[in-house]
């Protein structure tokens, strides 16, 4: 059959980044290769226990049927107690739709909200698959161009100059994947200054990493004054409760936009594994401040944090930075571009990603998926013993290259 049967849509997208490195790492290593994967955000950690019982009660308690589009009342009213709780919004249980990740809840408000042409802003480097999403609305990416020299944040006058009167949605991600960047207060506060001159610019606030914030202090843009009714808060169980395989996110928005996802939800996937939802409402019900799990977690990335600035900063020619969250570092390496192994020259981050991949064993993330060709993606989200090896490994390997 002709393979162009494809839509246009989807052959004009590209397979997310960083599920595809994790492809080809564990392809490598069902051939027997030793390959550290550091090209995938998950953490290494365990479910905790509780979560899992909450699962196991469920499938005894026969709570198998197809559960409410927008997901199971509980667990919407646990939602809207916990942005309360942690973040001081004023939620309602219905304004709250969970999804299948937050990547489904994403999706759901990109494809609720723009037309063709219209424009989304946001701070490059960017999390891989907001680009693609949006691009499959046929609405279009502004990107806000940020370096490590400026902290990887996005300035109020960039802002400013970003939005124009195609303008639909601003998307705001901190801490940020994949910089691991947290915005302050007063940072927050500078871009509520601009934004408040465009009362019809919806917001997205991707919070999925707020717990896995070293700096002590989340705060959410949703909790300015300012910003009431035009927010959507995007977040999830899938990092902080290392849930990635449950497949639980949710938004909480205003009440129009809530009912536009919840009409496509209904449409395309029904509301997310009632299995899953039953074992979220656990993990969410449990104070992260009062949570030793998420302190043990948190307390581990961040050694590991410092493990890998120092490795990092051991490597001639990589331009690196301490981040503030999420667990992620974005080292600029560009001064290896035009160096060679052999006949193979490195020009960009996807060679020098499949060079580390080949000759390295190490697994890394390209930047060019992430809106930024010049630094590569290190997730730590593994064992100190093994990111010890893969710096190591990495530092090798780029010694080889040569002029
Ligand atoms: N937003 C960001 C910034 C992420 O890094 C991820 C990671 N997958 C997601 C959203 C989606 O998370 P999930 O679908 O697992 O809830
Ligand atoms: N968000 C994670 C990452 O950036 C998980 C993979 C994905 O969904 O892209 O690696």
């Amino acid at each position: 059959m002709d393979k162009n049967i494809i839509s246009d849509r989807i052959q004009n997208i590209t397979f997310s980044a960083t599920l595809e490195m994790t492809r080809r790492s564990r392809e490598l290593k069902a051939q027997g290769k030793d390959v550290i994967n550091l090209s995938i955000g998950e953490p290494d950690f365990d479910t905790p226990d509780p979560v899992k019982e909450a699962a196991k009660r469920a499938v005894d308690n026969n709570i198998t049927h197809y559960p409410p589009v927008a997901g199971f009342k509980e667990l919407q009213e646990a939602i809207a107690h916990k942005l309360k709780r942690d973040n001081e919004l004023d939620f309602a249980p219905d304004q709250i739709v969970v999804s299948n990740g937050a990547k489904q809840s994403l999706s759901n408000i990109f494809w609720s909200v723009l037309n063709p042409g219209d424009e989304v802003v946001l701070a490059a480097p960017y999390w891989v698959s907001y680009s693609d999403i949006i691009k499959l609305t046929g609405a279009v990416v502004v990107p806000v161009e940020t370096t490590v020299e400026d902290d990887f944040k996005m300035k109020p006058e960039q802002l400013r100059a970003a939005i124009t009167p195609k303008t639909k949605a601003v998307l705001f991600n901190s801490p940020s994947n994949p910089t691991g960047m947290v915005y302050s207060s007063s940072e927050i506060g500078a871009l509520v200054s601009v934004l408040k001159d465009y009362p019809n610019v919806l917001v997205i606030s991707d919070e999925i990493y707020e717990h896995i914030n070293y700096t002590g202090m989340h705060v959410s843009i949703a909790s300015f004054p300012e910003m009431q009714g035009r927010v959507a808060v995007v977040n999830g169980v899938s990092k902080c409760y290392a849930m990635t395989g449950w497949r639980i996110g949710y938004m909480a928005a205003p009440k129009f936009l809530v009912e536009a996802c919840v009409k496509l939800q209904g449409q395309y996937t029904s509301g997310p594994g009632t299995i899953s939802q039953m074992a979220a409402l656990t993990a969410i019900q449990n104070p992260p401040h009062n949570s030793d799990y998420i302190h043990k977690m948190v307390r581990a990335f961040k050694e590991r944090r410092d493990l890998l600035v120092e490795k990092l900063n051991e490597i001639p020619g990589l331009v690196s930075y301490v981040p503030e969250g999420a667990f992620y570092v974005f080292p600029d390496v560009s001064s290896y571009f035009g160096k060679k192994f052999g006949s193979c020259e490195i020009n960009n981050t996807t060679d020098m990603s499949l060079y580390l991949l080949n000759e390295g064993l190490v697994a890394v993330a390209p930047g060019e998926a992430f809106g930024n060709d010049r630094c590569i993606r290190i997730s730590y989200a593994t064992s100190t013993d093994l990111l010890e090896i893969a710096m190591e490994r990495i530092k090798d390997a780029l010694a080889k290259l040569h002029e």
